[in-house]
């Protein structure tokens, strides 16, 4: 299909850092050949040249590209390049102008040939989303509005659908008969770095918990899809996020927050959150649901730990001290998946220690490439495929869900750079960095 790809706010960072390189690597693999435009626009003024020098592409490359300043004029300008039968257009743009953009481009004869890829954040609150929402279908078709999570796109949080709904011997045990409760923990070792603005408006709850995670949850807990296909998977994700509820939650903030450069020295923004939820459907009922994720940690890593429930105290758990079975996922940045068996201890007695099985990709696909999540989604997006996106729905569930939690104005409780709260709201934790050498 001839696909012309128009990247607003070129000049930005995410454009020549993550979606230029992506498209280079596409054109590279063949997915985009010479039929294909590639235009950058933006307020600034750039001559061809000028734009294709901001990215380090291949030269065949740079020749199907293009820049246009201002969204005026860009439909002609397109459409002097020849007849496409697909427009995707990417907001690189400051979340603030989504919904006056998408007006620009249907003004300017953006039609249904088009597809909208919009960037996170979708929305500030419930309200806002909604409102967004509205403003981008008010012009475009829902179908034709691509929400990007990238998080959907790591080759582990795909392989999470793979392993639950291609293997017979999981689905039987996934429910609260056998699960006695899930773990999502996402722990990052850098602080705010040059994102203190954005940062101090946002905490972590909204910039990783209320979608990246929330996601992942979805994925991991969802009734089986009727087909394989994105409106299928979808819906089944947004009906868990509806029965979805939050029950607790604890904030804290790194004692050094407040005085990094571009951060208010009052601000109450969290950097750590721990929330407990539950899933009020016949699958989960029962299963307490912990995630938690922060900043200035002493490690980066991000997990979700499945528990199984304790054997009776019986057979070889007469002192009720065997450990459960466990499945960890380990998201980032090692892939892998790694069960926890009890086995007996070669010798004449009947000792039992914990062992692990794993799956880790460096050892299985070692040799191939994993593709880097933007080069996936602008991939899908070429192909008009909306598995690996965010519906409305789903958006808006999520900041709704989330209301209570991101409206929580009070100062947090203090936590040392490195430390993780020790009252993360009282619950036993999976230790998850003990799983750490595995699959690295
Ligand atoms: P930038 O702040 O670098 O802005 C991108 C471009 O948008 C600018 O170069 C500018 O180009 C244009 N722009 C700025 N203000 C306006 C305005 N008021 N009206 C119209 N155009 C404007 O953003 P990023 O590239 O970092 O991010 C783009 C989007 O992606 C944001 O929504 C961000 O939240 C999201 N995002 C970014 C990530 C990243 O790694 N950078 C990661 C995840 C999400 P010009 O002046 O030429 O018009």
């Amino acid at each position: 299909m001839k696909t012309a790809i128009i990247i607003l706010g070129a000049s930005g960072d995410l454009a020549k850092r993550k979606l230029i390189p992506a498209l280079d690597r596409l054109f590279a693999r063949g997915n985009i050949d010479t039929t294909s435009l590639i235009v950058g626009s933006g307020r600034t003024p750039l001559s061809h040249d000028e734009f294709r020098g901001e990215s380090d592409c291949c030269k065949p490359f740079q020749e199907i590209m293009f820049y246009h300043q201002g969204i005026s004029g860009l439909k002609t300008y397109v459409d002097s390049h020849g007849e496409f039968e697909r427009i995707v257009i990417f907001m690189a743009l400051p979340p603030k102008v989504y919904g006056s953009t998408a007006k620009e481009l249907h003004a300017e004869g953006f039609g249904d040939e088009t597809i909208l890829v919009v960037e996170k954040p979708f929305g500030y609150d419930f309200e806002s989303a909604v409102k967004l929402n509205s403003e981008l279908t008010a012009e475009f078709d829902e179908s034709q509005i691509f929400r990007i999570d990238h998080y959907l796109a790591k080759e582990a949080v795909q392989n999470m659908l793979v392993f639950r709904f291609a293997n017979t011997i999981f689905e039987p045990v996934w429910n609260s008969h056998y699960i006695e409760s899930i773990q999502v923990n996402c722990f990052e070792d850098l602080g705010v770095e040059g994102r203190a603005q954005y940062f101090d408006t946002s905490g972590i709850v909204r910039d990783m918990v209320q979608n990246h995670l929330i996601q992942l949850l979805a994925l991991l807990t969802m009734e089986p899809p009727t087909s394989l296909s994105a409106d299928s998977i979808r819906h089944q994700k947004r009906n868990v996020l509806e029965q979805l509820e939050v029950v607790d939650w604890c904030r804290y903030q790194c004692e050094e927050y407040r005085s990094e450069k571009g951060i208010d020295p009052q601000s109450n923004t969290e950097t750590f959150a721990s929330i407990e939820l539950k899933i009020n459907n016949l699958r989960w009922a029962g299963v307490p649901i912990h995630i938690r994720a922060g900043k200035y940690m002493n490690r980066k890593g991000t997990e979700i730990g499945v528990k199984f429930r304790k054997l009776p105290s019986i057979l070889f758990n007469q002192n009720g001290d065997l450990a459960e079975n466990r499945i960890i996922f380990k998201i980032q940045p090692a892939e892998g998946i790694i069960i926890d068996l009890s086995s007996k201890v070669p010798g004449a007695d009947q000792k039992i220690t914990g062992t692990t099985m794993k799956f880790c990709y460096s050892d299985h696909f070692g040799g191939s490439e994993i593709p880097e999540a933007y080069t996936k989604l602008l991939l899908d997006a070429i192909r008009a495929d909306k598995t690996l996106f965010v519906s409305a729905e789903e958006s808006e569930l999520s900041w709704q869900k989330f209301s209570e939690v991101i409206n929580d104005k009070s100062e947090p409780k203090f936590h040392k750079r490195g430390e993780v709260p020790a009252d993360s709201c009282s619950i036993e934790w999976i230790d998850f960095e003990s799983y750490g050498s595995i699959c690295e």
